[in-house]
């Protein structure tokens, strides 16, 4: 059998044991729909971040913050599959080259779209732009809702998880860091 069928006999598997008749009309083509939905939302599987970064590096005299706030993203927790909703902030200082900035929310999507913890694609985000890009400093800042938390009722209702990953300057130099943090701050959700 196929990997594609495989996946697709799972999804009605989970339909049958949570009660479901997998054979009435809304339901024939939902294995399906299931499995394309979820080639798309986990394709940062088969990305690379290097190339992405690579790919639209400038030479550049610029050694100003370069901010790239509000980033939206959709991932999945790890421990549940269930969706993590939330905006990633990121910011690096160029070290002689810039990179294109359409691709700074293309390398938090290669991340985003894996099973995730909000902890470790911070991390992740902040690495691969810090080991491609290497500016003097690079800050991520991940500010998320867990539906794992919100809809089994474990924690109040949109209580947001804010994580951080710090490298160079923004780690070393204390005014770096809060200009950064003054910047993004307004967009925490409320
Ligand atoms: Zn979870």
């Amino acid at each position: 059998m196929n990997k594609e069928l495989e996946f697709e006999n799972s999804i009605k598997n989970i339909l049958e044991y949570i009660g479901e008749d997998t054979q009435r009309e809304g339901l024939l083509d939902t294995p399906k729909r299931v499995r394309k939905a979820f080639d798309f939302m986990c394709s940062g599987y088969n990305q690379c971040p290097k190339e992405i970064i690579q790919k639209a590096l400038f030479t550049s005299t610029n050694d100003e913050m370069v901010v790239v706030k509000d980033i939206e993203f959709y991932s999945f927790c790890e421990h549940h599959m269930l969706p993590i909703i939330g905006k990633a902030h990121v910011a690096y200082i160029p070290n002689g080259k810039v990179v294109g900035l359409s691709k700074i929310p293309r390398v938090v999507d290669v991340f985003a779209r894996r099973l995730q913890i909000q902890e470790q694609m911070t991390e992740q985000i902040c690495d691969a732009l810090n080991e491609h890009l290497k500016p003097k400093g690079v800050a991520v800042i991940v500010d998320a809702r867990h539906m794992c938390m919100e809809m089994r009722g474990v924690e109040k209702i949109c209580s947001t998880t804010i994580t951080s990953s710090l490298r160079g300057l923004f780690k070393s130099d204390k005014k770096t860091k809060d200009e950064f943090l003054s910047i993004v701050s307004a967009s925490f959700q409320k």
